[in-house]
């Protein structure tokens, strides 16, 4: 049931096929844990839960992919210096994800303005 509600989405679906085909190709996925040190070629972790602590050794390469954060205090010096201009707030300013979102939105202001 899960799987079908999210398989009904796009991104549902090419996540399935890209779980199926990673799993298919031996990778393991570690969920649930905290970075709790990098080595020169092991990484530890603490699971989140029980802080229990878990090493991978033989790393080659590590890909950090951190969150990120909107910067938007353009929007706010300038909504609040110049209360005669029309100023919105799209895009990653307004909460950082995907491109289409902020196309989406610039369109939408567009055909406002
Ligand atoms: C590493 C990475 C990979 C990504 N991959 C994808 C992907 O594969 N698919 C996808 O859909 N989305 C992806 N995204 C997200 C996508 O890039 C953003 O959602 C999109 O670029 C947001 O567009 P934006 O116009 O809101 O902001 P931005 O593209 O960040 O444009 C804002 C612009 O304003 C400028 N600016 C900022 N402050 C000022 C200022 N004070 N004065 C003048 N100019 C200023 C900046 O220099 C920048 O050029 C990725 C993002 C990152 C960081």
């Amino acid at each position: 049931m899960t799987w079908r509600a999210s398989a009904s989405t796009a991104f549902g679906f090419w996540t399935c096929k890209a779980y199926g085909s990673l799993r298919r190709l031996g990778v393991v996925f570690t969920t649930d844990h905290d970075l709790a040190g990098i080595g020169e070629h092991s990484v530890q972790f603490l699971d989140v839960y029980t802080k229990e602590p878990k090493e991978i050794t033989h790393i080659d390469a590590l890909v950090l992919v951190n969150g990120a954060a909107s910067q938007n205090r353009l929007f706010h010096e300038l909504r609040s210096a110049r209360k005669d201009l029309e100023v919105h707030l799209i895009g990653d300013a307004l909460a950082p994800r995907r491109i289409n979102d902020a196309i989406f939105e610039a369109e939408l202001v567009a055909r406002k303005i």
